[in-house]
C-alpha cells in the first residue's frame, strides 16, 4: 500500500506525465484543444470528444523570446505563454488541434491576434461585468458559438447528454479537490502548502479522470485516518495564511516555499488553481447550456468590473479557513489585480480585521530575498 507521501508524489507527477499522455491520446485520433484560461468551458470541450488542456506558461525561459514580438512591460504569465507557443517548446501547444482564448484582460487578447498566426485559435469575447442577467445571456451565446467550431472543425455532434455527463464527471473532480483542500481547515493543516499546491495543479492534467479521482478519494481517505491517528506534519498555531490574486504555478512557487520556511502554513488558495474554479460547481438540475454559461462567467476574475464575486469568496474562505494573513500576489505588469489590492486590503483589514500583503512579483528568481524579508517581517507580525 502507497504512503501519503507516494500518493501526493504520484498525484503531483499528473502534470509531468500528461505529455505522454496526450501524445498517445494524439496518436490514437483524440483531438487536443489547449485554453487559456478558467473560463474555457472544459466541459463542453470534453463533450465533443476532446481533450482540453492547459496552455497558461509558468516558466521564465521562453520569455526573452515572446519579447521580440511582445513589449517587456507585460504580464509574464502572458509572455510566457506566448514564448512557449512561438518557439514550438511547449508539447501542450504542439499538440494542440485548436486553441480557446478568452477576452480577458488586454495583454491576453491582444496576444491571441497574434497567436492566430500560428494556430488555429478560436476566441471567446467576455462579457465585462457578471452581475447582469444578459451577460449571463451572452456569454450562454459565445458557448454556443465555441459548440458550433467545434461541432464544425472535429466534425461531431455535441448532444446535451453527453455534456450532462462531462459535468458530473468534473463536479465529482471539483467535489474532490475542495474535499482535500478542505481538510486544511484543520490546525496543523494535515497538509503543506506546497503539497496541496502541487496536487491540485496536477489534478489540472489529468485526463483519465475516473482513475484521477479514484487517487485523490484514496488520498483523502489515508490523509484523514492519518491525521485521526495522531499523525501531524506540522505543529499548530503558525500563522494561517490565505494566498489570493493572480495565478501562481512553476515560477512563482517561489512565494509558497518563502512562506512555508519562513514559518507560515497555507491554508487556502483562493486564486486560479485553488478556490476560485472549485468552490462553485456547475448546477446539474438546470439546462446544461443555461448552467455552464452561469457557473463561467461568474468566476471572480478581476478583468470583470465590479468584481464583487471575488470580495464574497475572499470574505467566506477567511472565515471558513480561520485566516490570520492574506497576501495577495500580483504578477508584474497585471493591471486589473493591482488595481483591486486597494479593494482587498480594505476588505481584509477594515472588514474582517485580518493582516494583508500585497507582493508584486515576476517569473525570475532575482527578487527572492526581497521577497523573504519582506514575507518574514509579515509572519513575524503575526506571531
Ligand atoms: S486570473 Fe482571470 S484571466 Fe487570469 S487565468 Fe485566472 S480567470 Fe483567467
Ligand atoms: S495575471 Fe493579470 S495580466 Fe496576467 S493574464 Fe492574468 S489577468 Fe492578465
Amino acid at each position: 500500500m502507497a504512503t501519503i507521501d507516494e500518493m501526493i508524489c504520484a498525484l503531483a507527477r499528473t502534470r509531468d506525465n500528461a505529455v505522454n499522455e496526450l501524445q498517445r491520446l494524439k496518436e490514437s485520433g483524440t483531438k487536443i484543444v489547449g485554453a487559456y484560461c478558467l473560463f474555457a468551458p472544459y466541459e463542453l470541450i470534453a463533450a465533443a470528444g476532446a481533450v482540453p488542456v492547459s496552455l497558461c506558461g509558468t516558466s521564465e525561459e521562453p520569455i526573452a523570446h515572446a519579447e521580440k514580438h511582445l513589449p517587456r512591460n507585460l504580464c509574464p504569465l502572458i509572455k510566457s505563454s506566448y514564448g512557449y507557443a512561438v518557439t514550438g517548446t511547449c508539447p501542450y501547444f504542439f499538440y494542440s488541434d485548436l486553441v480557446v482564448g478568452e477576452t480577458t484582460c488586454d495583454g491576453k487578447k491582444k496576444m491571441f491576434e497574434l497567436l492566430e498566426k500560428i494556430a488555429p485559435v478560436h476566441v471567446m469575447r467576455l462579457p465585462q461585468s457578471n452581475n447582469r442577467p444578459e451577460d449571463i445571456a451572452y456569454w450562454k451565446h459565445e458557448i454556443l458559438l465555441l459548440r458550433q467550431r467545434l461541432e464544425r472543425q472535429f466534425g461531431v455532434v455535441i448532444t446535451d447528454s453527453a455534456l450532462r455527463e462531462q459535468i458530473r464527471q468534473r463536479n465529482a473532480q471539483r467535489s474532490l479537490c475542495r474535499e482535500l483542500y478542505g481538510l486544511s481547515r484543520l490546525d496543523p493543516p494535515p497538509l503543506s502548502g506546497i503539497e496541496l499546491h502541487r496536487v491540485l495543479h496536477g489534478s489540472g492534467f489529468a485526463f483519465d479522470r475516473p482513475r484521477h479521482n479514484a487517487q485523490l478519494r484514496a488520498l483523502i481517505d489515508a490523509v484523514q485516518d492519518a491525521y485521526a491517528r495522531g499523525e501531524k506534519s506540522a505543529p499548530a498555531g503558525r500563522p494561517r495564511i490565505l494566498i489570493t490574486g493572480c495565478p501562481i504555478g512553476g515560477a512563482t512557487e517561489k512565494i509558497i516555499r518563502i512562506i512555508e520556511k519562513s514559518g507560515g502554513t497555507i491554508v487556502c488558495y483562493e486564486n486560479c488553481g485553488g478556490a476560485k474554479d472549485r468552490e462553485y460547481p456547475v448546477d446539474e438540475t438546470i439546462d446544461p447550456w443555461d448552467a455552464l454559461a452561469q457557473k463561467y462567467v461568474r468566476l471572480a476574475c478581476s478583468c470583470m468590473s465590479p468584481n464583487d464575486a471575488r470580495c464574497e469568496l475572499l470574505s467566506r474562505l477567511i472565515d471558513e479557513y480561520a485566516a490570520d494573513g492574506i497576501i495577495d500576489v500580483v504578477l508584474q505588469a497585471c493591471h486589473t489585480y493591482s488595481i483591486e489590492t486597494r479593494r482587498i486590503r480594505e476588505l481584509a483589514q477594515k472588514q474582517k480585521g485580518k493582516s494583508y500583503l500585497s507582493i508584486e512579483t515576476d517569473y525570475s528568481q532575482a527578487d527572492e530575498g526581497q521577497l523573504r524579508t519582506r514575507i518574514s517581517a509579515f509572519l513575524e507580525m503575526l506571531h
